[in-house]
This record gives C-alpha cells, sequence and structure tokens, in this order.
C-alpha cells in the first residue's frame, strides 16, 4: 500500500503506515494532559505577509500548477476546537516554503463526519483521515495533499500520533493538537514546522534517519523532537534530488529555501 508507521517495534510489527508517534507513557491522565497548558496560544508575532499560499474555492478543487500541495484544514462534525486557526495555517506553510519550494494552497476546511472518532477517547483516527484524504484529492492534479487537524489523532494499538504519512505518496495528516503543551508561541510554531516536514519528507519518498541534525529523526517524545533535527541535512536533499532530479533547486538543507 505503500503506507508505513513510525512505531515501536514491539508493536504491531504488520502495519505498513509510516508516522510520527509517541507512545504516551501509561498513567498520565490524557484530560490533564489535554487541559489548558498553552492550549489557547496563539503566534505572537509576525504577521504572514507574503505567502504563496491562497484560499481554494469550496470542495475539491483541481491544481492548475505543478507541484501544487493542498493544505486541507481538518476537523471533525461538532467539535469547535478541530480545525487549526488561519494563523497556525499560514506560519506553517510559510516555515514548509524555507525547506521544500513548491506551490502552497490552504483548502477549506473539510469537517469529517464523527465516525472518525474512537469511542472511548474521541481521538480521529488518523489511518481513516488519511485514506479519506488521499481519496478525495487523488486524480486532482495535486503533487501532495496534507490533511491538518487540531484534534487528537490515533491508529488502534496507540496512544496518540504526531501524524502519518504515505511514504511515498499522495497524503498525509498532520495533528497540532498536543503541540502547544509547556510551549509559548514560538516552540509551538517550531513544533508544528518540524513534524510537518517530517511528514511531507514522507510524502516525497524519506525514511526515517539516525542523523540527529536531520528532522528526519525518528522522535517519540516532545522531548525527543525539540531536540531533532529541524531541517533537511544535505543528505536528505540529496536522497531527495537523487531519487527526483526535478526537485532539484526545489528542496533545501538548513531550511535555506526561499521561505528564509
Ligand atoms: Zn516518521
Amino acid at each position: 500500500m505503500g503506507t508505513e508507521e513510525d512505531r515501536k517495534p514491539t508493536r504491531i510489527n504488520h502495519r505498513l503506515v509510516h508516522a510520527l508517534i509517541v507512545v504516551m507513557a501509561i498513567g498520565i491522565l490524557y484530560g490533564a494532559m489535554t487541559a489548558w497548558w498553552g492550549l489557547e496560544q496563539d503566534y505572537g508575532g509576525g504577521e504572514p505577509s507574503g505567502l504563496d499560499a491562497n484560499r481554494a474555492a469550496d470542495g475539491p478543487s483541481v491544481a492548475t500548477v505543478p507541484y501544487s500541495v493542498l493544505i486541507v484544514p481538518l476537523g471533525v462534525a461538532g467539535e469547535d476546537r478541530s480545525i487549526p486557526d488561519d494563523a497556525t495555517l499560514t506560519a506553517m506553510v510559510e516555515d514548509l516554503r524555507k525547506s521544500v519550494d513548491f506551490d502552497y494552497t490552504i483548502a477549506e476546511p473539510v469537517k469529517l463526519p464523527r465516525r472518525f472518532l474512537t469511542r472511548h477517547t474521541g481521538q480521529m483516527r488518523v489511518d481513516l483521515a488519511l485514506d479519506e484524504v488521499s481519496q478525495r484529492y487523488e486524480g486532482k492534479g495535486y503533487f501532495r495533499v496534507m490533511g491538518i487537524t487540531a484534534q487528537d489523532i490515533t491508529i488502534p494499538d496507540y496512544n496518540f500520533l504526531f501524524g502519518l504519512a504515505q511514504r511515498p505518496g499522495l497524503a498525509c495528516v498532520v495533528s497540532v493538537e498536543r503541540l502547544a503543551w509547556r510551549a509559548d508561541a514560538e516552540l509551538r510554531r517550531q513544533r508544528i514546522a518540524n513534524i510537518t516536514l517530517h511528514e511531507l519528507g514522507h510524502t516525497l519518498g524519506l525514511s526515517h534517519t539516525p542523523d540527529k541534525q536531520s528532522v528526519m529523526v525518528y522522535s517519540d517524545s516532545l522531548d525527543e523532537l525539540d531536540a531533532s533535527g529541524r531541517f533537511f541535512t544535505e543528505r536528505d536533499v540529496e536522497l531527495l534530488v537523487a531519487r527526483r532530479p526535478d526537485f532539484a533547486g526545489r528542496v533545501f538543507a538548513h531550511g535555506s529555501g526561499p521561505g528564509e
């Protein structure tokens, strides 16, 4: 199926999906974690300006330019805070462009039906959401599609994930829900940039690397995420361009792309 997941190697080895996963310490109360630890923080500075991200028309529009990446705000019916705010989305695109110079468009939000939620924890089943996003936009001319939600996400047998991606493939889905914990606006933005570039990197064909300077290093906690590389390394860019020579001049190490 071309998908695989980040996972503890001792867990469900048969899976083929790829993702950045954090398995939480058992016993930490989920409710306490989702309480008010900065969840409502917004970006303090930096009005997004000059962004190459436009609002798409309603519904699955059709891409008209090469290397179109559609950013799909992904919510759940009846969950008022499940869609990331505009400031989050525009900052995210600005940060992605430092590493991947594609043509980003922010779509109108999509609200998934409540059957996408787990019965007991109310988290979004990101494997189902990934399938939905992939099918919805397949054949529409988009080079990549990234669903981004403020709903917590998970797959069966896990406590939660940060994201899930096809590798390589059309789609990935990322959650920003946990990234505000114990974080000021700057750290939250950095985490979002890190996760979204990591998952986009998977869709472009990159696997995990042991190089902790790279954004493609595997992390299974927020602490590891914060300690990991924030950008592609020269090696990551080499791998991407070796696989797709047309990426030359479009993917950048150390965040040195046009978004810088
Ligand atoms: Zn990963």
